[in-house]
């Protein structure tokens, strides 16, 4: 797709490619505000140490990992299949004065460039999701990372088992998305991060905090039908937005914050 091309998300996320957090109903916090609490989240749970090293598993433009590195101190390399986003999120690294200490790189998660025991800590910010196998993923992270090390992420999973409209709202999403067709119950998640030699070590459902996120899509694609329309095609609109109202209807997929250490 070329630069400038609008999709769905344009109108709606900025350089943070993540779902916003509220905590409540009332929260009234904008989405930039909403998406780096998120990331804050998840800066908490790394438990970087100072001078240590980060690996930024589907890095995005950037904008979260020059945010972990401020906070934290530590080096940040990131890595994403899509160049250009690399691209972006070096020029961002530059722009902010870290590039010393961050940046990114184009690889593959399945199949990570480094060798093993190479990073303190690892994290993958909505990420997972888009990435064909998370075993193969989670493995590839464990690998790197050494033993102690911990991986914080977040990434859509289902709380209960779905009834039939709830599991076609998700199937369409994850379809329409072209996001991994599987998602997972706790239970499963937890048995595939074992199978790679990690252990669970927090588990919060933050579903209902993301929620939100599903109805600006929603919505955000209402407002903006036509333009999308031009450059998508009509019946590309009608599919995001079956798939978007599903998920506002059902509740669904949940959505969770997780960190496992590596035995
Ligand atoms: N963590 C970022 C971006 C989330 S979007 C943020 O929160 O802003 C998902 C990211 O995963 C994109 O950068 C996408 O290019 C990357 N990605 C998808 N499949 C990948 C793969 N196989 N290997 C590496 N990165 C991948």
């Amino acid at each position: 797709m070329s630069e400038g091309t609008p999709t769905v998300s344009t109108h709606v996320w900025d350089a943070n490619l993540h779902f916003g957090y509220w905590s409540s109903a009332e929260d009234d916090s904008s989405l930039p505000e909403a998406t780096d609490r998120l990331t804050d989240m998840m800066i908490q749970r790394i438990r970087a140490p100072r001078g240590g090293r980060l690996l930024d598993v589907g890095c995005g433009l950037g904008k979260p990992a020059c945010r972990l590195a401020r906070a934290t101190g530590a080096s940040v390399t990131g890595i994403s299949i899509d160049s250009a986003q690399v691209d972006e999120a070096n020029a961002r690294a530059a722009e902010e004065g870290l590039a010393g200490r961050v940046r990114f790189e184009q690889a593959d998660a399945m199949d990570l460039p480094y060798p093993d025991d190479s990073f303190d800590g690892a994290w993958a910010l909505e990420s997972i999701l888009h990435m064909p196998d998370r075993e193969r993923v989670f493995r590839q992270i464990a690998r790197v990372l050494r033993p102690g090390g911990r991986l914080v992420l977040t990434d859509l999973f289902v709380r209960a088992p779905l009834d039939e409209e709830s599991g076609g709202a998700v199937r369409t999403f994850l379809e329409v998305g072209g996001l991994n067709p599987a998602v997972h119950t706790i239970e499963e998640y937890v048995a595939m991060l074992r199978g790679a030699g990690m252990r669970c070590a927090e588990f919060v459902d933050i579903t209902s905090e993301t929620l939100r996120n599903y109805e600006m899509l929603r919505d955000s694609l209402r407002e903006n039908r036509e333009e999308l329309a031009a450059v998508h095609g009509a019946a590309s609109v009608a599919d995001w937005e079956r798939a978007f109202d599903g998920c506002v209807t059902a509740q669904e997929p949940g959505y969770l914050l997780l960190a496992a250490v590596v035995a």
